[in-house]
C-alpha cells in the first residue's frame, strides 16, 4: 500500500523463528552496469577527480581508449590484448576509486575486491565489480506477521500465476516460465547469466467497456476500434474485465562484459570451416509468401540442393482471401488490422520453421537486402512486414533456445546461441547481422539454375522505326539467324553492363519456347503453342530467304508494324520467367539451355519462387568464398560482402 511504503524497513520483527511457518521474502539489490560508468566516473572531464590521478595513468587510459577504438574500427585485430602491466595498472586505479568512491555503502561490499589480484583483460575486473554489485537473496519471514499487515491494509499480496505452475501441466515449460525460475534460482543460474531487471512493476488496467456495451454485436472501443464479437471473443474479454498486470524484465546474457563481436566471430568459423557450410536463402514469393532453398557444395564446386520448399505454411490463403477482402469492401481499418494479426501470426510461425533449418542444416541464411532502393513488384510479401521478419528473427537468434536442450548442452536456456547481434532497427543491419547475410534480389527469380543465363539486353521497346532498325543492325546488332536441323530462329547479340556494351557475345537464345502473355484485347493471359514464336516469325519474314543474313534482307524494311513485332517476338523470348496470375501458373523455361522448371530440378519441383530462393542461396555461397579468401576476415566490411551483376554472372554461367 502507498501509505505503507516502509513497512518493510524494519525487518526484525518479520524474522520467522524455530518452527514458524513462513514466507521467503526476496532481498534484491544491483546497481545497474556500474562498472560501463566506471572510467567516466574516475576520470571526469570538469570535475576533479576524488581521487589523484597520476600523468602515467591518465597516459595508460587515453592509450587503451585508442586502443579499443582501432578494435571497433577492424584496423587491429580482435585477438589482440592490451598490455598486461599497463592494464593492471589501470585497474588498479579503477579499483581504488571504486572502493574510495563506495566507501561509505554497506549494501555492497567492495573491499571484497582483492588489491592483490592482477587481471588478462578489463571485462574480467569489471565481471568483479558487476557480482558485487547484483545482489538477490531470500530471508524466511513470518506468514502470521505478513497476513496481520495484509488483513490491516497494509500490504498486498498477490499470486503470481502461469499455465506451467498449474499442478496439471504437461509437456514442456514455456521458455517464460524457464526465465523467470531461473532469475530466482541461485543453483541454476550461479553467474547472474539471467537477471532481474530494473522497473519492474504491477499495473491495473480497468475495463474499457460499459456494461450495457458488451451485448453488442459489434463493439468500439474507447479508441475507436471496432471489434466484431462472435469473430473475436476474446478480444471482448481483453476490453470488458479489469486485470492486474504483472511487468517483470529479465536481462539476458548479463555476465557478459565484452563488446559483442557475433560477426566477427561467424567471419573466423566460416573461414575455418569453408568446406562445411551450408546456404539457406529465403526469398519473398509472387505466388508463395515465401521460398527457401537449402544447398552445399561439394568439393568439387557442384551444387547440391538438400531442401527447397515453399513457406507458406498454411496461410497463403487466408492472407490471400483478406487481401481480396479488402480490395472488395474497400472497409480499409477492419480489414487491415485483420490482416496485419494474421500476418503476424505467420511471421512467428516462419521464424520457428527457420530456426529449425538452421539448427538441422548448420546453415548461414541468406536474405534479400530490403535497404536498397531496388524496387521488386507483385510480392506477396511487401517491404515493410518483410523488414518485420526480418528484424524478429535477428532478435530471436541473438538468444536461441531450444527447448529440449538439457543443462550443460548449447541451446539450453542458460548457454543459449547467440548467431546474431542484437538490433533495434532495420537501418543498422547493413549486409551481415551474425549468420544473416543480405543480398540483392535483383535477377535472382529469373536467372537459369541450370546454365546461368539471364537477360542481359535493355530497352527493347518500340518507340520508332529508326530505332528499332538499329537494335538490328547488321554490324553490331542483334543477329538473327534460321537453323534448319533444329527448326528454330537463333538470336545473338552483346550484353549490355552497367549501361555499357560489352565486346562479347552473349549465350544465343532460340525460338522454341513457349510463353505465357498477356492479351491486351481479351484482357486475360494467354499460353502460347509449342512453335508458337518460330511460327510467327516465319509468317514476318515472309519472302525472306531465312537460310541467307536475315539482318541485311530486313535492314531497309519500312513498315512499323514489321519493327514492332519483331522487337515484341524477341523480348518474349528473353522472358525466362512465365506466370499466369489467374491459374496460378508459373514457369522457367530458359530460351538458352532449354531447362524447364516443370520437370523439376536435383529431384525438387521447381518454379519461378524456387528458383529464386535457390539464386538467392547461391549468392551465399559467392559469400561465403569471399569470407574465406579474405586474408583478415575480421577486417571485412559490408561493402566488401556486396555481390555485383559480373561476379554473379561469372560464377553461375555454364555452358
Ligand atoms: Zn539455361
Amino acid at each position: 500500500n502507498k501509505d505503507n511504503k516502509h513497512c518493510f524497513d524494519d525487518l526484525s520483527k518479520f524474522y520467522a523463528h524455530g518452527d514458524d511457518s513462513y514466507y521467503e521474502l526476496m532481498q534484491f539489490k544491483q546497481l545497474t552496469g556500474l562498472y560501463r560508468q566506471l572510467p567516466r566516473m574516475a576520470f571526469p572531464k570538469k570535475k576533479k577527480a576524488i581521487i589523484e590521478v597520476s600523468q602515467s595513468v591518465l597516459k595508460i587510459k587515453n592509450e587503451f581508449d585508442d586502443f579499443q577504438k582501432l578494435k571497433k574500427e577492424h584496423k587491429i585485430s580482435s585477438k589482440e590484448i592490451f598490455d598486461n602491466q599497463k592494464i593492471n595498472i589501470l585497474i588498479s586505479y579503477y579499483r581504488s576509486f571504486v572502493k574510495e568512491y563506495y566507501k561509505k555503502e554497506n549494501i555492497y561490499d567492495f573491499s571484497l575486491l582483492d588489491d592483490g589480484k592482477t587481471y588478462e583483460r578489463l571485462s574480467d575486473f569489471y565481471a568483479d565489480v558487476d557480482k558485487i554489485t547484483y545482489n538477490l537473496s531470500f530471508i524466511k519471514v513470518k506468514k502470521s506477521e505478513i497476513k496481520r499487515n495484509v488483513c490491516e491494509g497494509k500490504l498486498f499480496l498477490f499470486s503470481i500465476y502461469n499455465k506451467d505452475f498449474s499442478g496439471n501441466s504437461k509437456g514442456k515449460n514455456n521458455l517464460h516460465t524457464n526465465y523467470f525460475n531461473a532469475v530466482f534460482n541461485k543453483e541454476n543460474n550461479p553467474n547472474g547469466h539471467l537477471r532481474l531487471g530494473a522497473n519492474a512493476g504491477i499495473y491495473y488496467r480497468p475495463a474499457s467497456l460499459k456494461e450495457s456495451d458488451q451485448k453488442k454485436e459489434i463493439i468500439k472501443t474507447r479508441s475507436g476500434k471496432e471489434i466484431n464479437k462472435k469473430e473475436n471473443p476474446y478480444h471482448l474479454k481483453r476490453y470488458a474485465q479489469n486485470k492486474i498486470l504483472f511487468h517483470l524484465p529479465v536481462v539476458l546474457n548479463a555476465d557478459t562484459y565484452d563488446e559483442e563481436n557475433v560477426n566477427q566471430n561467424v567471419f573466423k568459423y566460416i573461414k575455418n570451416n569453408f568446406d562445411n557450410i551450408k546456404v539457406i536463402g529465403i526469398d519473398r514469393g509472387e505466388k508463395n509468401l515465401a521460398y527457401y532453398s537449402v544447398i552445399s557444395r561439394a568439393a568439387d564446386g557442384k551444387i547440391k540442393i538438400e531442401d527447397c520448399d515453399d513457406l507458406n505454411l498454411g496461410y497463403l490463403e487466408p492472407l490471400n482471401k483478406l487481401a481480396e477482402e479488402r480490395q472488395e469492401q474497400r472497409r480499409a481499418w477492419q480489414s487491415i488490422s485483420k490482416i496485419k494479426g494474421k500476418r503476424d501470426g505467420y511471421i512467428s510461425h516462419v521464424i520457428h520453421k527457420i530456426v529449425e533449418l538452421i539448427l538441422k542444416h548448420k546453415a548461414i541464411v541468406v536474405f534479400e537486402d530490403l535497404s536498397g532502393g531496388f524496387k521488386r513488384s507483385r510480392m506477396k510479401i511487401e517491404k515493410a512486414p518483410y523488414q518485420q521478419l526480418e528484424l524478429a528473427l535477428i532478435n530471436k537468434l541473438n538468444y536461441l533456445v531450444r527447448k529440449k536442450a538439457k543443462q550443460e548442452e548449447a541451446g539450453h536456456y542458460l548457454s543459449a546461441y547467440q548467431f546474431a547481434e542484437r538490433i533495434g532497427s532495420y537501418k543498422k543491419v547493413g549486409k551481415q547481422t551474425g549468420i544473416i547475410f543480405y543480398t540483392q534480389a535483383g535477377y535472382t527469380s529469373r536467372t537459369c539454375p541450370k546454365c546461368g543465363w539471364r537477360k542481359r539486353i535493355q530497352g527493347l521497346y518500340y518507340k520508332d522505326r529508326k530505332s528499332a532498325q538499329k537494335i538490328f543492325t547488321a554490324e553490331r546488332g542483334v543477329q538473327i539467324s534460321y537453323d534448319v536441323a533444329n527448326n528454330y530462329f537463333v538470336f545473338k547479340y552483346h550484353p549490355v553492363y552497367n549501361q555499357k556494351e560489352s565486346k562479347e557475345w552473349d549465350k544465343e537464345v532460340y525460338s522454341d519456347v513457349s510463353r505465357i502473355k498477356w492479351d491486351n484485347k481479351e484482357k486475360k493471359y494467354k499460353k502460347g503453342y509449342e512453335g508458337e514464336i518460330t511460327k510467327k516469325l516465319k509468317e514476318l519474314f515472309t519472302g525472306i530467304d531465312v537460310q541467307k543474313n536475315i539482318n541485311i534482307q530486313i535492314k531497309d524494311n519500312d513498315n512499323a508494324s514489321f519493327w514492332e513485332n519483331l522487337i515484341n517476338l524477341f523480348r518474349l523470348i528473353l522472358e525466362i520467367r512465365n506466370t499466369d496470375n489467374k491459374t496460378g501458373e508459373d514457369y522457367i523455361e530458359c530460351p538458352h539451355c532449354h531447362f524447364h522448371s516443370d520437370k523439376g530440378f536435383q529431384g525438387y519441383k521447381w518454379n519461378g519462387d524456387a528458383n529464386g530462393a535457390y539464386n538467392i542461396a547461391r549468392k551465399g555461397l559467392i559469400i561465403l568464398k569471399k569470407i574465406k579468401d579474405a586474408k583478415e576476415p575480421e577486417k571485412l566490411k559490408f561493402g566488401d560482402l556486396v555481390v555485383n551483376l559480373d561476379e554473379w554472372d561469372k560464377f553461375v554461367q555454364k555452358d
